[in-house]
């Protein structure tokens, strides 16, 4: 115990660089640290007995003694706050965000609190050129900035270039795609290639910006608890070539949550680019966009408005930027307003038996628009909503759709368009921005993914958005958590495992074979056969009832089931799940749009790549799942062979207020991510790992070590490499740890503990 705590101190007195915040909510001049090395946590080295073996008794009143409120605000890393358990945890960041502070270190990871108004100076491009000109970004101020910074020196690693990822993870409105927004603008900074005079490549951080506005624009939208919410994930790689210059990017986007096109929750809204057609139209586009400024939209509902709305000027700039011509924007913009006219059309049971759902007055006029902006024959696409065709061996036979099927195969139609339409902008954003494979050599990745949700009602859409949560996790969890007590074991470190929350169970739960929920859900899919809820329930029990992560109310009217995810536990109803996931396309439908006479819309169904109801042999389904599922693997082949920078956003509360702090909120958050472990882990361990050619070369001065003078004279293979510093260095650190705390005798077993 007493080793314990003497490897604390240690630590505290060694990493004593508390700086100065500053007070007045700026954090726009990073300061330089304020090295109190006679001033540990508020308290002097006497008070905290540096040096001196402590007996397990003193330990209660020294924790006591150790959290000093009025200064809790100046700690720059909660590695520091002592003891750490949540409740300091917590109180350190409130007392941070009272002081207008929001980014703090917690030892690998920053977490970054939303103040939810913007902070003049905070992101100026002055700031960003002096982290970036700074020997030692780190000892500035927390920001996002040294993040971004190290990792842009990492990619030129010691040894050999290392390709890098920043995960910004956190739940809706937390922040994750503002922080992207500032990383995006940081490298497109300090790694411009471009020079103003150079035609040639003048625009490729203005496109990498710009790809930004139009993204957000097609796949934003305003919900319930984010104003600017993101409705798809995305990985953008920023390709730098061999002098660290940004030469272009590549962006992969996941799973866009179509169904908002048709189907919004109450009080939350469409993708923010139908509201700014509706709000900055100028009177010719409203005219051939036949959008009238007194016409209402059922799928436009009138939520709370957002900034968003007014920026089509901005969205439409970004595509001239981006290179999308006059022509293919006036085709993309008639193809949305189609949508919209389409929403308005609604169907009303057949007059006679057999036949198809009529069309009441106003949704004729409406389909005639429809047709007109989609560019299809209006007859064709009215029997395409109302009419299915059946084939019965090598006969056609057409059978009228009951009201619901046609509503159905009307939203059915929208998704699909607005879906190959956003696929089709990345397909082109990625043409635009990406360089020649033979210009760029290393990629910093930014990764933005919806954060984790839990609704009243919760179904697929949750579903995949929570796995993709888990799945990002489980990455933090095996590279940092695990990952990292393994390697102090391996090297021979003493080290005592601090336990953490491993979320494989549920991992297993989700995605695992044979028996998983997916599995599951696959199988009903590929046995093509109506879809029931209340047997689906039975059968998750019956498969999976062994797994502790998953449990249902019997009692409960509607089929669902819960799941305990490392942030929460969610209920997701088992209704239209099913249906979700076959995601059927009517085989009429895309046969209909290939034959538009718009060129866009007929080239984003021409190569019939759409899974379509017809085509389904029973052992062919690529379902939702499936392919969600894949393409979250492909991203963690990519993760795992980059070095990861983690930023936790933290939401301060529900409301999306101004410098409100939550207390309940954040502590939810804080938990949800381990970051108390991370902290115990970071505090207890080496943060900081010097390649031993490195350290030699900046240390070995010190001593006369003969061991030392040799290993910085030769390249040894056991001084490559990036490694913990262990009994290889014992010697040196023990030399540069009197010089440091001439106090402190280092006794052999505790020589890791210095680093
Ligand atoms: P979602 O998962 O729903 O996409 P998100 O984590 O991406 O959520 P953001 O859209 O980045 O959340 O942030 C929500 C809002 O919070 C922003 O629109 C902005 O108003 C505010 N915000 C976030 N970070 C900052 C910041 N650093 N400074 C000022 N305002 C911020
Ligand atoms: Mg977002």
């Amino acid at each position: 115990m007493a080793n314990v705590k003497q490897k604390l101190l240690f630590r505290n007195k060694e990493v004593s660089t508390v700086n100065s915040s500053s007070s007045d909510g700026s954090l726009g001049k990073p300061g330089r640290p304020n090295r109190q090395k006679e001033k540990v946590n508020g308290l002097t080295d006497k008070a905290q007995g540096l040096g001196k073996p402590l007996n397990d008794s003193l330990e209660v009143d020294i924790r006591d003694f150790l959290i000093n409120e009025a200064e809790l605000h100046t700690y720059d890393d909660l590695t520091k706050v002592n003891p750490v358990t949540p409740s300091t945890v917590l109180k350190c960041l409130q007392a941070r965000y009272s002081a207008k502070v929001f980014y703090t270190h917690a030892g690998c990871t920053l977490v970054a609190l939303n103040p939810f108004q913007p902070i003049p100076h905070l992101y100026s491009l002055d700031v960003m050129r002096e982290y970036h000109s700074a020997p030692q970004p780190q000892e500035f101020k927390p920001h996002i900035f040294i993040v971004a910074e190290e990792a842009y020196r990492n990619v030129q690693g010691q040894v050999e270039p290392m390709n890098q990822s920043l995960v910004v993870s956190g739940e809706s409105g937390a922040g994750k795609t503002w922080t992207s927004r500032c990383l995006m603008k940081y490298y497109a900074t300090v790694a411009a290639s471009s020079q103003k005079s150079q035609n040639t490549v003048e625009n490729i951080e203005r496109r990498v910006l710009d790809s930004n506005p139009i993204m957000e624009a097609f796949g934003n939208s305003c919900t319930l608890r984010n104003s600017n919410s993101s409705r798809f994930g995305k990985y953008i790689q920023l390709q730098l070539n061999s002098s660290q210059l940004l030469v272009g990017a590549s962006v992969h986007t996941y799973l866009l949550e179509k169904t908002r096109v048709a189907i919004q929750a109450p009080n939350e809204r469409n993708f923010h680019i139908f509201y700014q057609m509706m709000k900055g139209a100028t009177d010719t586009q409203r005219l051939e966009w036949m959008l009238p400024l007194e016409q209402d939209f059922a799928w436009l509902p009138h939520a709370e408005r957002t900034l968003e709305e007014d920026c089509l000027q901005e969205t439409i700039d970004a595509m001239i930027n981006l290179g999308i011509d006059e022509g293919k924007r006036a085709q993309i913009f008639r193809i949305l307003a189609g949508l919209l006219q389409l929403g308005n059309v609604d169907f009303s049971p057949a007059s006679e038996e057999a036949q198809p759902c009529d069309l009441d007055g106003h949704s004729k006029g409406f389909l005639q628009k429809t047709a007109a902006l989609l560019q299809v024959p209006l007859d064709e696409l009215q029997s395409c909503l109302t009419v299915r065709n059946l084939r019965a061996g090598k006969q056609n036979i057409l059978k009228p759709c009951s009201r619901s099927e046609c509503t159905v195969r009307r939203d059915c139609l929208a998704k699909a368009i607005y879906a190959q339409l956003f696929d089709w902008l990345v397909a082109f954003i990625n043409n635009s921005m990406c360089a020649d494979s033979s210009l760029w050599c290393n990629f910093i990745g930014l990764l933005d993914v919806y954060g984790f949700e839990c609704f009243v009602l919760n179904n697929l859409e949750q579903l995949c958005i929570n796995y993709a949560n888990e799945k990002l996790q489980q990455h933090f969890v095996a590279h940092y958590l695990k990952a990292q007590q393994e390697e102090y074991v391996t090297e021979g470190l003493q080290w005592s495992f601090i336990r953490y929350q491993d979320n494989q169970g549920c991992l297993d739960l989700i995605e695992g074979s044979p028996s998983s929920i997916f599995s599951l859900l696959n199988e009903e899919c590929r046995l093509n056969r109506a879809s029931d809820a209340k047997q689906f329930r039975v059968r998750l029990e019956k498969e999976l009832s062994d797994n502790a992560n998953i449990s249902w109310d019997k009692f409960s009217k509607e089929p669902h089931f819960t799941v305990a995810h490392y942030a929460g536990r969610v209920s997701y109803q088992i209704q239209g799940m099913m249906e979700k996931n076959k995601d059927p396309v009517p085989p009429e439908l895309t046969g209909l749009l290939q034959r538009s006479q718009d060129s866009l819309l007929h080239s984003l169904f021409a190569d019939g790549d759409l899974e379509s109801e017809g085509s389904r042999g029973h052992s062919k389904v690529i379902t939702v799942v499936s392919k969600f599922k894949n393409s979250l693997e492909s991203l963690m082949r990519i993760l795992h062979s980059t070095t990861p920078h983690y930023t936790r956003c933290i939401k301060p509360n529900p409301d999306c207020r101004p410098l409100t702090f939550k207390k309940e909120e954040v502590i939810a958050q804080l938990e949800a991510c381990g970051i108390v472990e991370t902290i115990n882990i970071s505090a207890a361990g080496f943060p900081i790992r010097i390649p031993y050619c490195s350290f030699i070369q900046r240390y070995g001065l010190i001593t006369n070590n003969t061991r030392a003078a040799q290993m910085n004279r030769e390249n040894s293979p056991e001084i490559n490499g990036q490694a913990v510093l262990g009994s290889a260095v014992k010697d040196v650190v023990n030399v540069v740890l009197k010089r440091h705390v001439p106090n402190s005798t280092l006794s052999p077993d505790d020589n890791n503990n210095m680093v």
